[in-house]
């Protein structure tokens, strides 16, 4: 699909809400980190088996606890906004997850949810997905290759906005953006750690996945199904 003149997508049953896409309310949030959540609970077995050789298997438990304190929160205090939705569950992370990925991933939501704005589209969610990147590569001082969530994250962000820009609809630039987090964190597979506790091995780390990147991989998938879209398919 091709963009129109004025830069939107040429997406007529979308366009109606706004400039380019639908609007994504706190609905559309929760729905997401529920689904998150429940995704970190399913795997989270597989999750704390990639933590063992390369870490000290806790990583499934650590978000388990955390997306599980995130769904208690939103049950007892429901967020009005979407920026409420990110920042509170960001807030949960950091101080329920513990290790590594608890302040990394709290990070990353809160500063999702400060860049959404108050009445975000798909647009305004690629601004989202950056600031969250951004969030983790300045706390954690992680790049590209380091073997971190950081080579999920990265390319799902990159993605996810080279599909809108390529005017692909909502769901299909999520879908696309999953891919992409799922080809990353099978990436890490070769790669040396240089961060986190894995980095500590040196070579040793190589021919493991790393379970931060598996993580975010299932996060964005849970993202692209809240918009409706499908699971990725397998590639
Ligand atoms: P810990 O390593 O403290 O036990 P977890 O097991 O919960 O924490 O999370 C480990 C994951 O966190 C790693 O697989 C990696 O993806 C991510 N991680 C660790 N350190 C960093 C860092 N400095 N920058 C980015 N991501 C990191
Ligand atoms: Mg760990």
């Amino acid at each position: 699909m091709t963009p129109t003149a004025n830069g939107s997508p040429a997406e007529p049953s979308e366009a109606a809400a706004g400039s380019g896409g639908p609007t994504l309310d706190a609905a559309f949030f929760l729905r997401w980190l529920t689904g998150a959540a429940e995704a970190v609970h399913a795997e989270r077995e597989h999750l704390t088996e990639l933590d063992s050789p390369i870490g000290d298997a806790d990583h499934g438990a650590n978000l388990d606890r955390g997306f599980t304190a995130v769904r208690e929160g939103f049950a007892a205090n429901p967020p009005a906004t979407p920026a409420e939705a990110l920042v509170a569950a960001g807030r949960q992370l950091i101080s329920t997850v513990g290790g590594a990925s608890g302040p990394l991933y709290g990070t990353a939501l809160r500063r999702a949810g400060r860049a959404l704005g108050t009445a975000p589209g798909p647009r305004e969610l690629a601004d989202a997905l950056d600031a969250a990147v951004a969030g983790v590569r300045e706390l954690g001082e992680a790049g590209p290759g380091d073997k971190t969530m950081v080579d999920a994250l990265a390319p799902a962000a990159r993605a996810y906005r080279e599909a809108l820009d390529g005017g692909a609809p909502f769901a299909r630039a999520l879908e696309v953006a999953a891919r992409a987090a799922r080809r990353g964190a099978e990436e890490t597979v070769p790669l040396r750690a240089r961060r986190g506790r894995a980095s500590y091995l040196g070579e040793r780390s190589v021919g493991h996945q790393d379970p931060g990147a598996a993580s975010a991989a299932l996060l964005v998938a849970a993202l692209a199904r809240a918009a409706g879209g499908d699971e990725p398919p397998e590639s």
